[in-house]
């Protein structure tokens, strides 16, 4: 398979014909080679948004119109659900279950939702004698969307989506591990009606490569970024220097707290979900696991042998729980921060070596990964490793479990399970996170505003919060020569 860029209605090679290699992290195979994308890439991906925006019909349809194309491109996503989910699965090895029943339903999800918020969002329009005053939400321009490897069309439809609705035009670009779904998403929106140069898609690298001019060229109105927190960064710097606004999803470090009256018929599943599925690999993770000491020993005797009990195996496989980590050198940093833990003096329960028998020597493959005996001032207490390591942690009360919960430089997420509602409402007003979970984990409504305190983001996207970071909020007053 050759994955290449869509630069208006062409699909092209690299400008100067480098590719790279996207492997299968299961086995390593070969699943395509993809076009490097070159600054001189990066500048016609541009080039190309800019005159769909500028001369295209995208920006001045009415919101109906571009709900109605929308909507058949999410159409078209369900129609092509199982292939979309096995091209997920196997360039990023998330599991086949995940990928059909969670990932490729949301991205239909973002396209209808985002169609239909922009369609119907209420508007501000207050009459005051014969002043009428109102607000206009005109498009921003070019969008650069960046996304991660981890939840690759996910991420990238919940940019293109609302950018798309809003009318924008935009140059997405995937990340280097998982360009597939990018490919065949482009495809399959172009066949469902979605008008030439309004979605761009390169492939390649940061820094002097493609993505370079995505971030620091001034015919680009809006940045939008899911990464790292380290490379949001640069994309910040970048941006200043056209003070084009930039709305960066960031990592995390987030504290899940378990209270004794917590049930932990509840609480031990949905922590085990909290670290454990997507291998980790999950900015939301519940990867500092707080439980109050009074319950610990039986809390930590269930949670150990469920991790225990998971299949990691290949993802393509129905019962798999956990498939492999997405490239050799992301394993290598996830086993670094457990030999780190080991000399800050942590026991490790669980887990804690890679996974190298018949089955899983081909892969990237890791065990979920337990540790105690760490303080919440150690490091792997603090960085993100992004990997299956959970990070048990004791507490005796609920300031002191706050206190942990928010020394962190990270502000992504929270959650807690308690059956006392006052005491969950407190801490919710109390925590330093972008969301909070209580009695629940990773459940979503794409009205509420998601985001990162700290160095886990800037602004917020969802809903209304969407719309003011996609569009150039405009205030309209009217003198009219009548009215009371
Ligand atoms: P990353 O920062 O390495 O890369 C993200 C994207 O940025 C990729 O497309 C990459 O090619 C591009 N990039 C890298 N350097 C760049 C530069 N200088 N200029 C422009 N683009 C550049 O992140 P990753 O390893 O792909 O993803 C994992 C990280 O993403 C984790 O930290 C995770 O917590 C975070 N994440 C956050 C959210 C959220 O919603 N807050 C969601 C998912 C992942």
């Amino acid at each position: 398979m050759t994955v290449q860029h869509l630069i208006g209605k062409e699909w092209r090679d690299a400008s100067d014909g480098v590719e790279f290699e996207s492997r299968d992290p299961h086995d390593g195979s070969l699943l395509a080679t993809v076009a490097r994308g070159t600054a001189e890439d990066g500048r016609a991906a541009i080039t190309a948004a800019r005159t769909a925006f500028d001369d295209g019909p995208w920006p001045t349809m009415s919101p109906k119109e571009r709900a109605t194309i929308l909507h058949a491109v999410a159409d078209a996503v369900d129609a092509h659900r199982d292939e979309l989910a096995l091209l997920e699965t196997r360039d990023g090895g998330k599991t086949i279950t995940q990928s059909q029943h969670a990932e490729i339903p949301r991205v239909a999800l973002n396209l209808r939702f985002f169609a239909d918020y922009a369609a119907m969002a209420p508007n501000e329009a207050y009459p005051d004698g014969s002043l009428l005053s109102y607000t206009l939400y005109p498009p921003a321009g070019v969008v650069s969307a960046i996304s991660p490897w981890n939840a690759p069309l996910m991420l990238a439809t919940w940019k293109i989506a609302p950018a798309l609705a809003f009318g924008n035009t935009v140059v997405l670009k995937p990340a280097p591990q998982t360009p597939l779904t990018a490919q065949r998403f482009a495809e399959i929106a172009l066949d469902a009606g979605l008008p030439e140069g309004v979605l761009n898609v390169v492939h390649g690298f940061g820094g002097d490569e493609v993505a370079g001019p995505l971030t620091s060229d001034p015919r680009v109105d809006r940045i939008t970024f899911t990464g790292s927190s380290a490379t949001g960064v640069h994309i910040l710097a970048a941006a200043a220097a056209n003070h084009t606004p930039v709305s960066a999803e960031l990592g995390g470090k987030s504290a899940n707290i378990v209270f004794a009256d917590a049930d932990l018929d509840v609480a031990v599943p949905h922590a085990i979900r909290a670290i454990f599925a997507g291998n980790g690999q999950v900015c939301l993770a519940g990867s500092r696991l707080l439980v109050q000491n009074s319950v610990r020993d039986e809390f930590l005797a269930r949670f150990t042998a469920q991790a225990r009990a998971l299949v990691v195996g290949d993802p393509k496989n129905h019962d798999t729980f956990m498939g492999p980590l997405i490239e050799a050198r992301h394993l290598e940093k996830v086993h670094g921060y457990v030999e780190l833990a080991r000399s800050e003096g942590a026991e490790v329960v669980v887990g804690g070596e890679r996974l190298a028998d018949a089955d899983h020597a081909a892969g990237f493959y890791y065990p979920p990964t337990v540790l105690t005996g760490l303080t919440n001032q150690d490091r792997t207490a603090r960085e993100e490793i992004f990997g299956p390591v959970a990070t048990v942690l004791g507490f005796d009360n609920e300031e002191e479990a706050l206190a942990i919960a928010n020394d962190s430089p990270y502000g992504l997420a929270g959650m807690l399970f308690t059956q006392n509602l006052d005491r969950a409402h407190r801490m919710a007003a109390r925590w330093r996170a972008g969301t909070v979970w209580i009695n629940t984990f990773f459940e979503r409504d794409l009205r509420l505003p998601f985001g990162g305190e700290g160095i886990s983001g800037l602004g917020r996207e969802g809903g209304q919060y969407s719309r003011e970071f996609f569009t150039e909020p405009r205030a309209v007053m009217l003198r009219l020569r009548c009215g009371s």
